[in-house]
This record gives structure tokens, sequence and C-alpha cells, in this order.
């Protein structure tokens, strides 16, 4: 199996926690593995188990041309001698981005669906399409969220994390909001910052809560005002506050999830969300991996 690094825990320190009296830290995922980091190595973790105890050879998942999970899928299939295919959204173009140049140069077959397919792709049909195509595979859903991805996801949090008021992650899927929701303990409030637009996140996280059965001991809250536009979409305050977290904390964040996630629990403490004598644990899910192929696209300098 993947052999996870140790996820160092550091504590910031700002003018703005103490004026508050309030503490953050941040615990860094994106340190976990070195190919297949971040919340990613915790969702594949037991698939990929489970895809060797059925004795697959070959994993299938979905995913948009800047995908972590792809980049993730790709790196611990090679590492592990499965066969891989990416199904992409969309077309091909070339050159690759340097997601899914890495993909491909780790072995994984890029296989693309035009946009209204891919809409389709839970579908019987679309996947019958494939298996006729590829053969019998072990299905990974688009962002690796399933039942074995939540089981993974609950290993995010230990015993040591106990000690934090507050937990907050970034909000794709869900899955690594639902594996938090399910290992807070009684006195600990899970935020979960959403970074996609809309409201149908309330209801499809307390769906996600129902359908895998998980049991909340503590509270939980979605925050949906920090999406800078919808999903992928950023705005130059964004990429802004990116670069000072950098130079002043020297943690690279990534445009997608958790510069919105930071950024969001910076304006939080400074609208008094939180109560005095707070300790925040922010998850860095990771995701640095695409942060290449956005500056790459809209010439920004993102360090990573
Ligand atoms: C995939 C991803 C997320 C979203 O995770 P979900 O489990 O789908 O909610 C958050 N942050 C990063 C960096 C990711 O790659």
């Amino acid at each position: 199996m993947l052999n996870p690094n140790e996820i160092p825990t550091q504590e910031l320190f700002f003018p703005l926690l103490k004026e508050k009296g309030i503490r953050l830290s941040i615990k860094r995922l994106d340190q976990v593995h070195d190919l297949a980091s971040g919340n990613k190595f915790f969702k594949l973790k037991y698939n990929l188990e489970e895809a060797k105890r059925q004795h697959k050879s070959l994993l299938l998942t979905f995913g948009g041309a800047f995908s972590n999970h792809i980049y993730a899928l790709a790196a611990a299939s090679q590492r592990l001698g499965f066969e891989s295919i990416g199904v992409i959204r969309g077309e091909r173009t070339l050159p690759l981005n340097p997601t899914l140049a890495f993909a491909e140069y780790t072995g994984m077959h890029l296989h693309y669906l035009n946009r209204s397919e891919y809409r389709r792709k839970n579908e019987e049909e679309i996947l019958q399409n494939l298996k006729e195509k590829f053969g019998d595979f072990y299905l990974i859903p688009e962002g690796g969220t399933n039942e074995l991805a939540i089981k993974g996801t609950k290993e995010i949090l230990t015993d040591a994390d106990l000690e934090f008021s507050h937990i907050a992650t970034s909000i794709g899927t869900g899955g690594t909001f639902g594996g938090l929701a399910g290992s807070i303990g009684k006195d600990q409030h899970l935020l979960g910052f959403s970074a996609l637009k809309g409201d149908f996140i309330f209801k499809e996280m307390e769906d996600l809560i129902k359908k895998y059965k998980i049991l909340v001991s503590g509270k939980y809250q979605i925050i949906n005002g920090y999406h800078f536009g919808g999903y992928g979409k950023t705005k130059p305050e964004l990429i802004a506050f990116i670069r000072q977290f950098y130079n002043q904390f020297q943690i690279p964040l990534d445009q997608v999830y958790t510069g919105k996630l930071m950024f969001g629990i910076f304006d939080l403490i400074e609208r008094d969300f939180f109560p005095e004598d707070s300790h925040i644990l922010a998850i860095h899910t990771g995701g640095l991996q695409g942060i290449a192929g956005f500056n790459q696209k809209y010439g920004t300098e993102l360090p990573l």
C-alpha cells in the first residue's frame, strides 16, 4: 500500500489572532505523500485495498483536466502496479496541461468524453460502453467519494486533534467533510467551506451524511460565501491573498480549494465569528499539483 509520511500540524502566528484571542493551526495533508497527496491519499487508501482484494488490475475514474484526484490516482496506480484509465471531461488538447501530462507519464490511459456524455457518466449505458471498450475495471467515482473514501477520511483526525475547538475544511464532493463529520469529538465544531457556488450544497451534505450513515458527535456547519464565483473560478483578491499567505507563512495554497478555505477563515476571524479562546484546525487538503497548470493557463505566478 501507499506509505504515508508523517503529517505536520503547524500553528500560525499573526497579530489579528492575538488581538482576537484565537489560535489557528494548519494540518498539512499536502505532505502526506510526495505524489498521491492531500485528502486524495485518504480517499484512495481503502479503495486501492479493495481493488486488490477483488483482484482487479484496472482502475477507472473520472475527472476534469486539472483534477487532483486524477493526478493522485495516476501516481498511486503506478506505485502499486495497477493499470489505470482516467476518463476526462472535454476534448484532448495539446500540449497536455501539467496534470494530464503527468498522468500519461505514469502510464494512465486518458479517455475523453464530451461534456454532455460526461454529464451522464453515472448512467449504466456510459459505464457499459466503457466496460466494452476497456474490459472489467474497479470504478472510483469522480472526486473519489464513496463509502471506502469516507472510511479513509475518517482517519484524517487523530486523538491529538481533539484539543481543537473548530475543524475547518474545504468541500468539493464532500467525502472529506463526511469523514471529518464522522470523526469529530462531541465538543468540536466542523466548518465546511464550499468550493462551489449555490445553496444546493446544504442539502447535498445532509444527503451525504444520511447516505453513508455518518454518526456526528459534534456540530457542523456549511459556509458557502467564499466560492469566489464558483468552482475553479478566482478573483484577483483571492490570488493576492494566496501570495501574501505564502510570503508570510511559506505555505502554498491552491486557488480551487485551500486558498478559498483560508481566505474564509481569516475573514471570519476578522468578523468575530469565532469566540475568544477558539483554537481552529484548518485542514490543508493539498491540491498543489494543480497550481502549475493554473499559472500556465492564466499567466499568474502562484507559489507552489
Ligand atoms: C478534492 C479536493 C477537495 C475536495 O474534497 P471532497 O472530498 O471532494 O470534498 C478539497 N481540497 C483539495 C485540495 C482537493 O484536491
